[in-house]
């Protein structure tokens, strides 16, 4: 059954070698103490400041320091002139973890071009992009996960993939030496979750609140490594058989969404090579919230994620790209519970909050 997969897995993405694991966190993990290995002088890691706080925390349990960088506010990828800054300044940067974020192709030709000039090894994070067009192309090592709101939903599972043999041989080592899930990791997980929203509903006024966040990612590395359960191999190989399917649906439905926004926000850039993992859309920031609200309180769920990852990690410098992502970007849902009627009531109900917000405070929105 595991080859199975990992056979299906390697003729998705075109990468000959693939390593299971537990989650796709856990995967980013074997790829960084593999590269480690090779260059034990350099030990930072660029993450993208628009990313969930997974990925820099597995760079803490690897041993390594997260060095954010900005991002694009038209795509929430990787901005490939932020990272050529950064990169010209350190000669300390070991990799780049170039996330695929919302399931858009980041600008691998010039990230991978300037981790090149850097000697940086590069991590595609296709976690949200299984799917899309190219993914693979670049990077050293592409992470893929099955875990939960993925493009392919398994209940958990993750992979590393690599066409480079002595790399792919050293990461199956760190694999095998894994251990299973703990009994605990679900309780765990409920502690980030309940840290997670504490933290957010007072940080607007009291910011150094995210350090809780990034408090509880260092606290227990259990709750990111462990290795793939025998019992989930099927699930994941039994839910990829509906992946060309989920990405037609996904695509029909984020081109629903832009015909029910047109002239409502703006949509995140996409290029077609993409599978939508939401349907991403940027809103005048003092209406964000309120929108998010109203569909919630309509039953619809919205999210604002997100957030610059940097203050969870004690980063305070200023990053505007990710910035300006963290205030204005509404996420909708294009799995199968956005039908076109719930499509069509988001629209109005986000609508609503435009005029409303324009109405009362004398403000027209774009
Ligand atoms: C979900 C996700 C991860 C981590 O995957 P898990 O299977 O949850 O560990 C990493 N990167 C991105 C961009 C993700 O969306």
């Amino acid at each position: 059954m595991r080859t199975r997969l990992e056979s299906r897995l390697s003729g998705l993405t075109g990468l000959p070698y693939c390593a299971l694991t537990g989650r796709g966190a856990t995967a980013i993990w074997l790829a960084l103490k593999v590269f480690a290995e090779r260059a034990p002088e350099r030990t930072g890691v660029v993450i993208p400041v628009t990313l969930c706080t997974s990925p820099p925390a597995v760079v803490i349990h690897a041993g390594l320091t997260p060095v954010f960088c900005d991002t694009d506010p038209a795509t929430g990828n990787l901005c490939p002139r932020a990272l050529t800054a950064l990169l010209a300044e350190r000669d300390d940067i070991l990799c780049v973890l170039a996330a695929h974020l919302f399931g858009e192709p980041a600008d691998m030709p010039a990230i991978a071009a300037a981790c090149d000039r850097s000697g940086a090894f590069l991590i595609e994070d296709a976690a949200q992009a299984l799917g899309a067009d190219g993914i693979g192309t670049y990077g050293d090592v592409t992470i893929l996960s099955f875990g939960h709101t993925k493009i392919v939903e398994a209940g958990g599972g993750g992979a590393a993939l690599t066409r480079d043999p002595l790399l792919a041989a050293a990461m199956q080592r760190q694999a095998d030496a894994l251990s299973d899930k703990s009994p605990k990791a679900s309780a765990w997980a409920e502690t980030y979750r309940s840290t997670y929203y504490a933290a957010q509903s007072v940080w607007d006024r009291s910011p150094e609140a995210k350090e809780w966040v990034g408090a509880v990612c260092r606290a227990e590395p259990g709750l990111y490594l462990y290795r793939l359960a025998e019992s989930q191999t099927g699930l994941i190989l039994s839910a990829l058989e509906r992946l060309d399917l989920e990405i037609a649906c996904r695509c029909e439905r984020a081109a629903a969404y832009d015909r029910a926004f047109a002239g409502i926000g703006t949509p995140l850039n996409r290029t077609g090579a993409g599978v939508p993992w939401r349907y991403g859309l940027m809103l005048p920031e003092e209406a964000r919230d309120h929108a998010a609200s109203a569909l919630r309180e309509a039953g619809i769920d919205a999210s604002s994620w997100y957030p610059s990852a940097a203050p969870f990690f004690g980063d305070t410098h200023t990053y505007p790209g990710g910035e300006a992502i963290g205030r204005g970007i509404l996420n909708l849902w294009v799995d199968d519970r956005a039908d076109a009627e719930r499509i069509e009531r988001s629209a109005a109900i986000v609508s609503n909050v435009l005029t409303g917000a324009a109405a009362n405070g004398g403000r027209q929105y774009g």
